[in-house]
């Protein structure tokens, strides 16, 4: 038996980090400790492994060696039966995190108290099909589609581009395991949505099915022809951006009474603009403009139902008196990792 696992990492490009991986064929038979009550491979079978740092902006090439720690095992939808899809954690040749660590620095910030909040994050991932150099469903050249209006939740070949794509990603999605909540066009042609994570959603859970999903939109778009973007503002002018809403609820805000949690979260959250906003993906100026369903970035609002303040609180839970928020201003790109760590650091007081 031989099982084909991909270790899947994130890299330190700058601005912007990517997803990397690489393939480990493992030969040997799992020990007693490398299987669980259930039959399935616990991490341990898994092997910490390495790779080229000075390749993917994470080390010199002096001294290349960067750690790949297993974190959490997949199923892969695109190789089947003995494929797996491994999330790791970069570290140093030391064993401690390497700086592009986030997700360490997130388990950081959970340890040091806000695991007790319950948090859950839903992520609504936008992002833009590209054919070639134009967005899917842009003519060729210099001219436009028809103006923004049909396209929102479209059907018909006239408005939609790239279902097959997405309908294959989404299922690919489901089986991996990962936490997604659903799909829907977007407001540009070519533009997409998933939401991942919401109920029951953790930090981790929710942020590392957000980086699989990332990774498994990329890889079967090889198959189409098909490169995705998570460009913030892909097209200049009249064409909306692409973000990545952020709904974040704890349990005392999902309680009875929730509703005065959440606001009280939400004038936290007013007081670190600079801070939320550096973690909230490069380029947030270009898309936050006020304009296209955006609050300004140097200007903060909140309100119910409000799709041009930077926190929504969406009506059905002002309806319900407890939910969970909406932070609407974090861009396409921006890592979910930071992004679940400076909400917790705000509504936890723990920077
Ligand atoms: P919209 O496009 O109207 O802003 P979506 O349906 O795209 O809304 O996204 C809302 C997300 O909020 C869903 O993915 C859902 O899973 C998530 N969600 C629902 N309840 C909670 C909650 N209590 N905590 C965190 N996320 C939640
Ligand atoms: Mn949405
Ligand atoms: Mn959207
Ligand atoms: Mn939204």
């Amino acid at each position: 038996m031989a099982i084909i696992a991909e270790y899947i990492w994130i890299d330190g490009t700058k601005p912007t980090r990517k997803v990397r991986s690489k393939t480990k064929i493992i030969h040997s038979e799992p020990n007693g400790s490398q299987i669980d009550d259930l039959g399935q491979f616990t991490l341990d079978f898994f092997p910490t492994w390495q790779f080229d740092g000075s390749s993917t902006s994470q080390a010199e090439g002096g001294s290349s060696d960067c750690l790949l720690k297993p974190v959490r095992i997949y199923p892969d939808p695109t190789r089947g039966a003995d494929g797996y899809l491994i999330l790791c954690e970069v570290m140093n040749a030391n064993g401690e995190a390497h700086g592009s660590n986030t997700r360490a620095k997130l388990r950081k910030v959970l340890d040091a108290g806000a695991a007790q909040e319950d948090g859950w994050f839903g992520f609504e991932q936008e992002y833009t099909m590209y054919d070639g150099s134009r967005p899917l469903g842009f003519p060729s050249e210099r001219r436009f589609p028809a103006a923004q209006g049909p396209y929102y939740c479209g059907v018909g070949a006239d408005e939609v581009y790239g279902r097959d794509l997405v309908e294959t990603h989404m299922e690919a999605c489901i089986e991996a395991g990962l936490l997604i909540q659903g799909i829907n066009a977007e407001v540009m042609p070519g533009q997409w949505e998933f939401q991942m994570g919401g109920p029951g959603g953790d930090a981790l859970k929710a942020s590392d099915d957000l980086w699989i999903g990332r990774w498994l939109l990329y890889r079967l778009g090889e198959d189409f022809g098909i490169s995705a973007t998570l460009d913030p503002k892909p097209v200049p002018g009249d064409w909306n951006g692409a973000g990545m809403h952020t709904n974040f609820s704890t349990a005392a805000m999902r309680a009875e009474g929730g509703m005065k949690v959440i606001i009280d979260a939400i004038e936290k959250i007013a007081q670190r603009i600079p801070e939320h906003l550096a973690a909230y993906g490069a380029g947030y100026e270009m898309r936050l403009t006020g304009h296209h369903e955006t609050c300004r970035y140097d200007e903060f609002k909140y309100g119910v139902s409000d799709r041009t303040a930077s926190v929504r609180i969406p009506a059905n839970v002002e309806e319900d008196g407890c939910g969970y928020l909406e932070d609407r201003r974090p861009n396409a790109n921006a890592d979910p990792y930071e992004v679940a760590m400076v909400l917790l650091q705000s509504v936890c007081d723990l920077y």
